[in-house]
Protein backbone atom coordinates (compact mmCIF):
# COMPACT_ATOMS: atom_id res chain seq x y z
CA UNK A 1 0.00 0.00 0.00
CA UNK A 2 2.82 2.52 0.97
CA UNK A 3 4.64 1.78 -2.82
CA UNK A 4 1.23 2.71 -4.28
CA UNK A 5 0.68 5.43 -2.56
CA UNK A 6 4.72 6.56 -3.22
CA UNK A 7 4.72 5.72 -6.61
CA UNK A 8 1.03 8.27 -6.85
CA UNK A 9 3.45 10.96 -5.44
CA UNK A 10 6.04 10.77 -7.99
CA UNK A 11 3.80 10.92 -10.80
CA UNK A 12 1.46 13.68 -9.32
CA UNK A 13 4.89 15.36 -9.14
CA UNK A 14 6.05 14.57 -12.75
CA UNK A 15 3.07 17.38 -14.17
CA UNK A 16 4.81 20.50 -14.77
CA UNK A 17 3.18 23.45 -15.73
CA UNK A 18 4.84 24.77 -19.06
CA UNK A 19 3.49 28.97 -18.60
CA UNK A 20 4.83 28.76 -14.97
CA UNK A 21 7.84 28.00 -15.36
CA UNK A 22 8.73 28.69 -18.96
CA UNK A 23 8.70 31.71 -21.82
CA UNK A 24 7.42 30.49 -25.25
CA UNK A 25 11.44 30.93 -26.13
CA UNK A 26 14.29 28.33 -26.23
CA UNK A 27 17.71 28.27 -24.36
CA UNK A 28 20.88 26.56 -26.22
CA UNK A 29 22.86 25.72 -23.31
CA UNK A 30 26.49 25.14 -25.07
CA UNK A 31 28.61 22.92 -23.34
CA UNK A 32 31.91 21.05 -23.76
CA UNK A 33 32.35 17.52 -22.34
CA UNK A 34 36.42 16.64 -21.49
CA UNK A 35 37.99 13.51 -20.52
CA UNK A 36 39.22 10.16 -21.55
CA UNK A 37 38.20 6.50 -21.07
CA UNK A 38 38.41 6.70 -17.54
CA UNK A 39 37.24 10.36 -16.50
CA UNK A 40 34.65 12.50 -18.44
CA UNK A 41 33.59 16.40 -16.88
CA UNK A 42 31.66 19.11 -18.61
CA UNK A 43 32.32 22.50 -18.15
CA UNK A 44 29.38 25.73 -19.36
CA UNK A 45 30.66 27.26 -22.32
CA UNK A 46 27.84 29.89 -23.14
CA UNK A 47 23.97 30.73 -23.10
CA UNK A 48 22.18 31.44 -26.06
CA UNK A 49 17.95 33.12 -26.30
CA UNK A 50 16.46 31.56 -29.52
CA UNK A 51 13.54 32.84 -30.74
CA UNK A 52 10.96 29.67 -30.16
CA UNK A 53 10.63 26.79 -28.48
CA UNK A 54 9.41 23.69 -30.61
CA UNK A 55 9.28 20.92 -28.81
CA UNK A 56 5.99 19.40 -26.37
CA UNK A 57 4.77 22.03 -24.04
CA UNK A 58 3.02 19.10 -22.09
CA UNK A 59 5.80 15.88 -21.99
CA UNK A 60 8.26 18.15 -20.25
CA UNK A 61 9.94 15.03 -18.48
CA UNK A 62 11.88 12.24 -20.42
CA UNK A 63 9.38 9.61 -20.98
CA UNK A 64 12.03 7.16 -21.47
CA UNK A 65 15.33 6.38 -19.72
CA UNK A 66 17.02 6.24 -22.88
CA UNK A 67 20.80 7.89 -23.91
CA UNK A 68 24.49 7.60 -22.42
CA UNK A 69 23.68 11.55 -20.78
CA UNK A 70 21.09 12.86 -19.80
CA UNK A 71 20.30 16.49 -18.71
CA UNK A 72 18.03 17.49 -15.58
CA UNK A 73 16.41 21.00 -14.95
CA UNK A 74 15.02 21.77 -11.60
CA UNK A 75 13.64 24.98 -9.89
CA UNK A 76 15.43 26.22 -6.97
CA UNK A 77 13.26 24.57 -4.80
CA UNK A 78 14.62 20.83 -6.42
CA UNK A 79 11.34 20.65 -8.49
CA UNK A 80 12.23 18.51 -11.44
CA UNK A 81 10.83 20.76 -14.39
CA UNK A 82 12.44 19.47 -17.68
CA UNK A 83 14.94 16.52 -18.69
CA UNK A 84 16.20 14.70 -21.76
CA UNK A 85 18.09 11.72 -22.71
CA UNK A 86 20.95 12.23 -25.11
CA UNK A 87 24.07 10.71 -26.63
CA UNK A 88 26.94 12.50 -28.24
CA UNK A 89 30.14 11.88 -30.07
CA UNK A 90 31.88 12.51 -26.86
CA UNK A 91 30.52 9.67 -25.19
CA UNK A 92 30.88 7.66 -28.03
CA UNK A 93 34.79 8.73 -28.17
CA UNK A 94 35.04 7.76 -24.55
CA UNK A 95 34.72 4.12 -25.91
CA UNK A 96 37.40 3.75 -28.67
CA UNK A 97 40.95 2.69 -28.09
CA UNK A 98 42.13 6.32 -28.65
CA UNK A 99 40.69 7.48 -25.62
CA UNK A 100 42.80 5.23 -23.22
CA UNK A 101 45.58 7.37 -23.87
CA UNK A 102 44.34 10.54 -25.05
CA UNK A 103 42.30 13.46 -23.30
CA UNK A 104 39.85 15.48 -25.53
CA UNK A 105 37.32 17.97 -25.83
CA UNK A 106 33.93 17.89 -27.46
CA UNK A 107 31.83 21.23 -27.78
CA UNK A 108 27.95 19.81 -27.11
CA UNK A 109 24.56 22.39 -27.44
CA UNK A 110 21.29 21.12 -25.90
CA UNK A 111 18.53 22.71 -25.52
CA UNK A 112 15.61 23.30 -23.13
CA UNK A 113 12.57 25.82 -22.73
CA UNK A 114 13.60 29.33 -21.53
CA UNK A 115 12.79 29.54 -17.68
CA UNK A 116 11.26 32.52 -16.39
CA UNK A 117 13.02 31.83 -12.72
CA UNK A 118 16.94 30.81 -11.74
CA UNK A 119 17.02 27.11 -12.40
CA UNK A 120 19.82 24.36 -11.70
CA UNK A 121 20.99 22.65 -15.20
CA UNK A 122 22.19 19.05 -14.03
CA UNK A 123 24.18 16.80 -16.79
CA UNK A 124 24.79 13.33 -15.85
CA UNK A 125 25.85 10.20 -17.66
CA UNK A 126 24.90 6.32 -17.35
CA UNK A 127 27.89 4.69 -15.69
CA UNK A 128 28.25 1.49 -17.74
CA UNK A 129 28.92 -1.09 -15.60
CA UNK A 130 26.05 -0.87 -13.52
CA UNK A 131 23.44 1.51 -16.05
CA UNK A 132 22.56 3.99 -12.98
CA UNK A 133 23.00 7.60 -13.43
CA UNK A 134 26.20 9.44 -12.02
CA UNK A 135 25.64 13.33 -11.74
CA UNK A 136 28.79 14.87 -13.62
CA UNK A 137 28.16 18.66 -12.76
CA UNK A 138 25.57 21.50 -12.18
CA UNK A 139 25.17 24.95 -13.49
CA UNK A 140 23.08 27.82 -12.09
CA UNK A 141 21.69 29.49 -14.97
CA UNK A 142 20.17 33.05 -14.47
CA UNK A 143 17.90 33.54 -16.73
CA UNK A 144 18.34 37.42 -16.47
CA UNK A 145 22.01 37.06 -17.09
CA UNK A 146 23.53 39.94 -19.15
CA UNK A 147 25.59 37.50 -21.23
CA UNK A 148 22.76 35.56 -22.44
CA UNK A 149 23.14 35.83 -26.27
CA UNK A 150 20.16 36.73 -27.75
CA UNK A 151 20.36 34.88 -31.17
CA UNK A 152 18.81 36.14 -34.60
CA UNK A 153 18.21 32.86 -37.30
CA UNK A 154 21.61 32.87 -39.24
CA UNK A 155 19.37 31.36 -41.76
CA UNK A 156 15.62 30.82 -42.13
CA UNK A 157 14.24 27.71 -42.05
CA UNK A 158 11.09 26.57 -44.74
CA UNK A 159 8.06 24.27 -44.05
CA UNK A 160 8.54 21.04 -46.77
CA UNK A 161 5.56 19.66 -45.13
CA UNK A 162 3.61 21.77 -42.64
CA UNK A 163 0.84 19.67 -40.71
CA UNK A 164 -0.09 21.74 -37.37
CA UNK A 165 1.45 23.55 -34.79
CA UNK A 166 5.09 22.98 -33.60
CA UNK A 167 4.54 22.16 -29.89
CA UNK A 168 2.24 18.89 -30.64
CA UNK A 169 3.57 17.52 -34.32
CA UNK A 170 6.94 15.89 -34.87
CA UNK A 171 9.51 18.81 -36.02
CA UNK A 172 11.70 17.23 -38.22
CA UNK A 173 14.84 19.57 -39.68
CA UNK A 174 16.64 18.29 -42.96
CA UNK A 175 20.27 20.55 -42.65
CA UNK A 176 22.45 21.30 -45.99
CA UNK A 177 25.87 20.57 -45.91
CA UNK A 178 28.21 21.33 -48.70
CA UNK A 179 25.86 22.76 -50.70
CA UNK A 180 27.00 25.89 -52.45
CA UNK A 181 24.69 28.44 -53.37
CA UNK A 182 24.19 27.53 -57.19
CA UNK A 183 23.16 23.55 -55.23
CA UNK A 184 20.49 24.74 -52.73
CA UNK A 185 17.66 24.22 -54.80
CA UNK A 186 19.43 20.30 -55.27
CA UNK A 187 19.21 20.58 -51.61
CA UNK A 188 15.71 21.18 -51.69
CA UNK A 189 15.35 18.42 -53.99
CA UNK A 190 17.31 16.06 -51.62
CA UNK A 191 15.28 16.74 -48.69
CA UNK A 192 11.79 16.46 -50.44
CA UNK A 193 13.10 13.16 -51.72
CA UNK A 194 14.17 11.68 -48.29
CA UNK A 195 11.06 12.50 -46.77
CA UNK A 196 9.43 10.42 -49.14
CA UNK A 197 11.83 7.86 -48.32
CA UNK A 198 11.42 8.09 -44.20
CA UNK A 199 7.05 7.84 -45.07
CA UNK A 200 7.69 4.80 -47.12
CA UNK A 201 8.77 2.73 -43.82
CA UNK A 202 6.13 2.07 -41.19
CA UNK A 203 5.55 3.31 -38.49
CA UNK A 204 5.91 6.53 -40.13
CA UNK A 205 4.08 6.17 -43.16
CA UNK A 206 0.73 5.83 -40.39
CA UNK A 207 2.22 8.68 -38.45
CA UNK A 208 2.69 10.95 -41.41
CA UNK A 209 0.35 13.40 -40.54
CA UNK A 210 2.20 13.67 -36.93
CA UNK A 211 5.21 15.48 -38.65
CA UNK A 212 6.42 18.89 -39.80
CA UNK A 213 9.54 18.67 -42.24
CA UNK A 214 11.68 21.90 -42.11
CA UNK A 215 14.75 22.24 -44.35
CA UNK A 216 17.41 24.59 -43.69
CA UNK A 217 19.07 25.96 -46.78
CA UNK A 218 22.58 26.35 -45.46
CA UNK A 219 25.30 27.47 -48.21
CA UNK A 220 28.71 26.13 -48.10
CA UNK A 221 31.66 27.53 -49.93
CA UNK A 222 32.93 24.25 -51.11
CA UNK A 223 30.77 21.34 -52.36
CA UNK A 224 31.02 18.04 -50.36
CA UNK A 225 32.37 17.12 -47.16
CA UNK A 226 35.69 16.60 -46.00
CA UNK A 227 37.92 12.89 -46.55
CA UNK A 228 40.58 13.32 -44.23
CA UNK A 229 42.04 9.63 -44.82
CA UNK A 230 42.62 11.30 -48.53
CA UNK A 231 44.18 14.10 -47.17
CA UNK A 232 41.15 16.14 -49.24
CA UNK A 233 39.34 18.80 -46.86
CA UNK A 234 36.05 21.24 -47.81
CA UNK A 235 34.72 24.40 -46.50
CA UNK A 236 31.72 23.91 -45.38
CA UNK A 237 29.09 25.48 -42.84
CA UNK A 238 28.77 22.88 -40.26
CA UNK A 239 32.95 20.80 -41.11
CA UNK A 240 31.51 17.56 -41.92
CA UNK A 241 33.76 14.66 -42.32
CA UNK A 242 34.32 11.82 -42.64
CA UNK A 243 37.27 8.72 -41.13
CA UNK A 244 35.60 9.81 -37.89
CA UNK A 245 37.33 7.93 -35.01
CA UNK A 246 39.49 7.13 -37.62
CA UNK A 247 36.72 4.72 -39.62
CA UNK A 248 36.45 5.44 -42.80
CA UNK A 249 32.62 5.51 -43.64
CA UNK A 250 32.00 7.28 -40.36
CA UNK A 251 30.52 10.53 -41.57
CA UNK A 252 29.94 13.12 -38.70
CA UNK A 253 30.30 16.68 -37.42
CA UNK A 254 33.85 16.39 -35.13
CA UNK A 255 32.24 20.01 -34.16
CA UNK A 256 28.66 20.50 -33.10
CA UNK A 257 29.25 23.89 -32.47
CA UNK A 258 28.46 25.33 -36.09
CA UNK A 259 25.23 23.16 -36.25
CA UNK A 260 24.21 24.63 -33.24
CA UNK A 261 24.53 27.88 -34.15
CA UNK A 262 23.18 27.61 -37.62
CA UNK A 263 19.82 26.04 -36.26
CA UNK A 264 19.36 28.82 -34.00
CA UNK A 265 16.30 30.31 -35.63
CA UNK A 266 14.55 27.26 -36.81
CA UNK A 267 11.88 25.46 -34.98
CA UNK A 268 12.90 21.39 -34.65
CA UNK A 269 12.63 18.28 -32.60
CA UNK A 270 15.26 16.58 -34.27
CA UNK A 271 18.02 17.03 -36.58
CA UNK A 272 18.92 15.58 -39.96
CA UNK A 273 22.12 16.56 -41.88
CA UNK A 274 22.27 15.84 -45.57
CA UNK A 275 25.43 16.03 -46.78
CA UNK A 276 26.29 16.68 -50.82
CA UNK A 277 27.80 13.39 -51.71
CA UNK A 278 27.55 10.02 -53.59
CA UNK A 279 30.29 8.27 -50.81
CA UNK A 280 28.35 5.71 -48.49
CA UNK A 281 28.54 7.04 -45.09
CA UNK A 282 26.26 8.39 -42.26
CA UNK A 283 26.22 8.15 -38.32
CA UNK A 284 23.20 8.89 -36.06
CA UNK A 285 23.23 9.93 -32.28
CA UNK A 286 20.38 9.71 -30.21
CA UNK A 287 18.45 13.07 -29.40
CA UNK A 288 21.33 14.76 -31.31
CA UNK A 289 21.56 14.57 -34.91
CA UNK A 290 21.53 12.27 -37.50
CA UNK A 291 23.36 12.28 -41.00
CA UNK A 292 24.16 11.00 -44.07
CA UNK A 293 24.76 11.61 -47.55
CA UNK A 294 22.62 12.85 -50.73
CA UNK A 295 23.15 10.88 -53.37
CA UNK A 296 24.44 7.00 -53.08
CA UNK A 297 22.28 4.13 -54.54
CA UNK A 298 21.90 3.32 -51.02
CA UNK A 299 21.43 6.65 -49.59
CA UNK A 300 17.76 5.87 -48.71
CA UNK A 301 18.92 3.24 -46.54
CA UNK A 302 21.41 4.62 -44.77
CA UNK A 303 19.22 7.42 -43.79
CA UNK A 304 16.16 5.49 -42.60
CA UNK A 305 18.74 3.87 -40.60
CA UNK A 306 20.61 6.49 -38.91
CA UNK A 307 17.15 8.15 -38.39
CA UNK A 308 16.42 5.15 -35.91
CA UNK A 309 19.66 5.92 -34.10
CA UNK A 310 19.14 9.67 -33.93
CA UNK A 311 15.25 10.04 -33.61
CA UNK A 312 14.59 6.83 -31.47
CA UNK A 313 17.59 5.77 -29.80
CA UNK A 314 17.55 2.41 -31.55
CA UNK A 315 20.95 -0.04 -31.25
CA UNK A 316 22.23 -1.67 -34.17
CA UNK A 317 20.54 -4.71 -34.37
CA UNK A 318 24.27 -6.10 -36.48
CA UNK A 319 26.96 -7.70 -35.10
CA UNK A 320 29.79 -8.02 -37.71
CA UNK A 321 31.28 -4.82 -38.61
CA UNK A 322 34.37 -2.58 -38.22
CA UNK A 323 33.75 -0.46 -35.23
CA UNK A 324 36.09 1.65 -33.02
CA UNK A 325 34.23 0.74 -29.72
CA UNK A 326 35.95 -1.90 -27.66
CA UNK A 327 33.51 -3.93 -24.60
CA UNK A 328 30.71 -1.41 -25.90
CA UNK A 329 28.50 -3.16 -23.55
CA UNK A 330 28.34 -5.12 -20.81
CA UNK A 331 26.41 -8.47 -20.65
CA UNK A 332 24.84 -8.23 -17.06
CA UNK A 333 23.65 -4.84 -17.21
CA UNK A 334 20.13 -4.57 -19.52
CA UNK A 335 21.33 -1.81 -22.12
CA UNK A 336 18.64 1.04 -22.19
CA UNK A 337 18.13 0.68 -26.03
CA UNK A 338 14.78 -0.34 -27.07
CA UNK A 339 15.41 -3.21 -29.45
CA UNK A 340 18.73 -5.22 -27.89
CA UNK A 341 18.56 -7.11 -24.57
CA UNK A 342 20.85 -9.12 -22.35
CA UNK A 343 17.92 -10.75 -20.85
CA UNK A 344 19.05 -9.34 -17.66
CA UNK A 345 15.20 -7.50 -17.98
CA UNK A 346 13.72 -9.00 -20.78
CA UNK A 347 10.37 -7.86 -18.98
CA UNK A 348 11.51 -4.14 -20.03
CA UNK A 349 11.94 -5.25 -23.23
CA UNK A 350 9.75 -6.78 -25.78
CA UNK A 351 8.51 -9.73 -23.76
CA UNK A 352 5.10 -8.50 -24.02
CA UNK A 353 5.23 -9.20 -27.94
CA UNK A 354 6.75 -12.27 -28.38
CA UNK A 355 3.21 -13.64 -29.61
CA UNK A 356 3.13 -11.18 -32.76
CA UNK A 357 4.77 -12.53 -35.99
CA UNK A 358 7.97 -11.88 -36.95
CA UNK A 359 9.40 -11.54 -33.34
CA UNK A 360 11.51 -13.54 -31.29
CA UNK A 361 15.12 -13.50 -29.39
CA UNK A 362 18.23 -13.84 -31.81
CA UNK A 363 21.45 -13.69 -30.67
CA UNK A 364 23.94 -11.29 -32.26
CA UNK A 365 23.05 -7.44 -32.11
CA UNK A 366 25.33 -4.15 -30.72
CA UNK A 367 28.38 -5.64 -32.50
CA UNK A 368 28.69 -8.64 -30.39
CA UNK A 369 27.97 -11.64 -31.97
CA UNK A 370 27.36 -13.29 -28.06
CA UNK A 371 25.41 -11.99 -24.65
CA UNK A 372 23.18 -9.42 -26.78
CA UNK A 373 20.25 -10.52 -28.41
CA UNK A 374 17.94 -9.27 -30.98
CA UNK A 375 14.40 -8.86 -31.48
CA UNK A 376 14.18 -9.82 -35.35
CA UNK A 377 15.95 -12.30 -37.59
CA UNK A 378 16.26 -8.64 -39.75
CA UNK A 379 15.31 -5.28 -39.47
CA UNK A 380 16.22 -1.39 -40.98
CA UNK A 381 18.38 -1.43 -38.24
CA UNK A 382 19.76 -4.70 -38.41
CA UNK A 383 21.12 -4.69 -42.90
CA UNK A 384 20.58 -2.23 -45.49
CA UNK A 385 18.58 -5.23 -47.30
CA UNK A 386 15.45 -5.56 -44.83
CA UNK A 387 12.64 -3.96 -46.40
CA UNK A 388 11.18 -2.79 -42.56
CA UNK A 389 11.77 -1.84 -39.17
CA UNK A 390 10.67 -5.06 -37.26
CA UNK A 391 7.61 -5.02 -35.03
CA UNK A 392 9.92 -3.95 -32.04
CA UNK A 393 11.87 -1.10 -33.93
CA UNK A 394 8.42 0.17 -34.81
CA UNK A 395 6.36 -0.19 -31.74
CA UNK A 396 9.33 2.00 -30.00
CA UNK A 397 9.64 4.41 -32.57
CA UNK A 398 5.51 4.90 -32.58
CA UNK A 399 6.03 5.66 -28.65
CA UNK A 400 8.86 8.54 -29.29
CA UNK A 401 6.27 10.02 -31.52
CA UNK A 402 3.66 9.93 -29.67
CA UNK A 403 5.84 11.83 -27.17
CA UNK A 404 6.13 14.31 -29.28
CA UNK A 405 2.44 14.39 -30.19
CA UNK A 406 0.32 13.64 -27.33
ZN1 LIG B 1 14.48 -3.76 -35.15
Amino acid sequence: MMLCLTLFVMAQAQHIDYKTYFTPERLRVDLVFTGNAQTQDVFLHSLHKEPLWAGSKTVLIAPFDYGDCRYNVYSTQNVLLFSRGFNSLFAEWTTTEEALEKDKAFATSLWMPYPKDTVWFEVSQRVSSTGAWKALKRFRIEPTDALIRVEAPVCEAEALIYNGPVENHVDLLFVAEGYQAHELEKFKQDAARFAEYLFEYEPFTSRKADFNIWILPLESQTSGPSFPQHGLWTQTSLYSAFHTFYLERYLTLPDFSPLGKAVSGAPFDALFVIVNSDIYGGGGIYNYYGISTSDHSLSKEVFVHEFGHSFAGLADEYYTSDVAYIDMYPTDVEPWEANITTLVDFASKWEDIMHLEGVGVYEGAAYMAKGMYRPAIDCRMHTNNAPAFCPVCQRAINRVIDSYTK
